[in-house]
């Protein structure tokens, strides 16, 4: 491990990303057909090697390989389309308006790749966390590194490997390992980084994008609520409940259903609901069931246990509870009107735990919500379309889906980021691409249109001229340029 360390010291990361820089500065990374070639090559890696993918997270999460497929390497293989299908267009310059002041002249937008650039995945997505960034800044036309989770060692491995095997690594790099490693990377001044994680980690991820005035994208958490009013249908809310907690990587998602709210007298109901089509879906003795991933590691197996040990807690179980600290697996577990000061209740789940809160009437739900941290999602199952508006009007999360879980993700066409104390900037889709440009206005003027107003000295008449001018009133314009009212 030591010997590990000396080999990557700040020398020899430097050393990589003025390589980068070099490959940067001699503009490969600019032209289309680059950026066409690699991610071309990056859907022959996901091609060529699925079950190898697959195989690094069955290891390290016993990730069901349907499950792996459908949110990892089916969502990575559609983002690479979208960009063989849409980059022409998303590089060409944006025509802008111009006004009377600039005129004769036109404007653009152009998007200009920003340079090197850092990405720090983790562990629940490894490898769609890591590589749907890497896409975003190959389109946009940078140099990468990425660092992948050590918590997900062989997805990293795998990634490590084929990246370098497939990729011009000129250009694309990938460095594995943990704290040290990133803390190395984070030295040196890159044009942007990309953070996915916690937001503890988060806030070290900024302050050391600080020294160099770096720009950051903080992918982070939070405890995004599901609404559920009286007026659902129930068969349906439990099944889509049911895929975006448990489905979703045993509740190991950023966007995973964290707590229910519903009120007193609908509760019962709701759980019924849930333990009916849970046994339908995980069977009596879910630690059997092969659709269920296991927590990750002990120490996060420790982390949820400790959430369910809780004295205040502990009796609120209302289904599952069930533990296996040997293969780490935690049954679906639902728990019915745990106190709001439970650490349950102030932290991230990120597992297989549901709390159901329970409210008089579901508009009070609004402002449980709103007492908290703004969420990465949130949800709200009604048929009351007056409920839905002020849902979307008040409530202040990443995202929004109204009945049904976590399916925004899989939309091109809308960001996917956080607000507040879950993150800043977003991507996906041609956000993505954004997210890794800088937006350059250009404006282009010829020697013609010279207004002798514009420059001194500055006569009354000059002065009428450019305040109607800026003022922006036409009749006011042509006053000034007769010259009425006299003065
Ligand atoms: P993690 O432990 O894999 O950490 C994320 C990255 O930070 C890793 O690459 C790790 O090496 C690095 N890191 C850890 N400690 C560090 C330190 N002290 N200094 C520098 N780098 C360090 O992942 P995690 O944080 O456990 O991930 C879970 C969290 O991420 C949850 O809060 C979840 O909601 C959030 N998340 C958000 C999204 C999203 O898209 N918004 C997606 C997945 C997860």
């Amino acid at each position: 491990m030591e010997e590990e360390k000396d080999k990557f010291d700040i020398e020899s990361v430097t050393f990589m990303v003025e390589e980068l820089r070099r490959s940067f500065a001699e503009g490969k990374t600019r032209s289309y057909e680059w950026r066409i070639a690699q991610i071309k090559l990056l859907l022959k890696l996901v091609d060529e090697h699925e079950s190898d993918i697959i195989e690094g997270l069955s290891k390290d999460l016993s990730k069901p390989e349907f499950e792996s497929f459908i949110s990892e390497i089916s969502l990575i293989k559609a983002s690479c389309k979208l960009v063989l299908k849409e980059l022409k267009h998303w590089m060409k310059p944006e025509k802008a308006k111009t006004s009377l002041t600039t005129s004769p002249s036109s404007a653009e937008i152009v998007s200009e790749p920003l340079g090197v650039v850092l990405i720090i995945s983790a562990w629940n997505y490894p490898f769609l966390l890591s590589l749907d960034p890497v896409i975003g800044a190959i389109a946009a036309g940078n140099a990468v590194v990425l660092k992948p989770s050590e918590i997900s060692p062989s997805t990293s491995t795998v990634l490590a490997r084929l990246v370098s095997k497939y990729l011009d690594t000129t250009a694309i790099r990938v460095v594995e390992g943990a704290v040290y490693e990133t803390t190395v990377l984070l030295e040196q001044r890159w044009d942007k980084i990309f953070y996915t994680g916690n937001g503890k980690v988060g806030r070290i991820v900024m302050a050391a994008a600080v020294k160099h005035l770096t720009p950051v994208v903080l992918e982070l958490g939070g405890k995004s609520p599901v609404v559920i009013d009286s007026n659902v249908n129930l068969d349906v809310v439990a099944k889509r409940i049911i895929t975006g907690k448990w489905g979703l990587n045993n509740g190991q998602a950023c966007i995973a259903a964290d707590y229910v709210i519903t009120t007193k007298s609908f509760a019962p109901k709701v759980v019924d609901a849930l333990k009916i089509t849970l046994e339908k879906f995980y069977g009596k003795d879910p630690l059997q069931s092969k659709d269920l991933s296991r927590i990750v590691n002990s120490n996060h197996f420790a982390r949820l246990t400790k959430l369910l040990d809780e004295d205040k807690v502990f009796d609120k179980i209302v289904h599952g509870g069930q533990q296996d600290e040997k293969c780490l697996y935690i049954a679906p577990t639902i728990l019915l009107d745990v106190p709001q000061d439970s650490l349950i209740m102030n932290e991230e789940i990120f597992g297989p735990l549901l709390p159901i809160i329970t409210v008089d009437k579901i508009e009070e739900s609004f402002d449980l919500i709103n007492s908290k941290s703004k969420p990465l999602a949130a949800y709200l199952f009604t048929k009351d379309k007056k409920l839905e508006k002020e849902f979307v009007k008040i409530i202040s999360a990443g995202g929004l889906v109204i009945n049904d879980i976590y399916l925004h993700i899989t939309l091109p066409s809308i960001p996917f980021g956080g607000v507040g104390d879950s993150g800043m900037g977003s991507y996906h889709g041609k956000f993505s691409f954004n997210a890794f440009s800088h937006k350059k206005p250009v404006l282009y003027r010829s020697f013609a249109g010279e207004a002798s107003a514009r420059y001194p000295p500055y006569t009354p008449q000059k002065k009428r001229l450019l305040k109607a001018l800026l003022n922006g009133g036409i009749i006011s314009i042509i006053l000034a340029l007769i010259g009425w009212p006299r003065t």
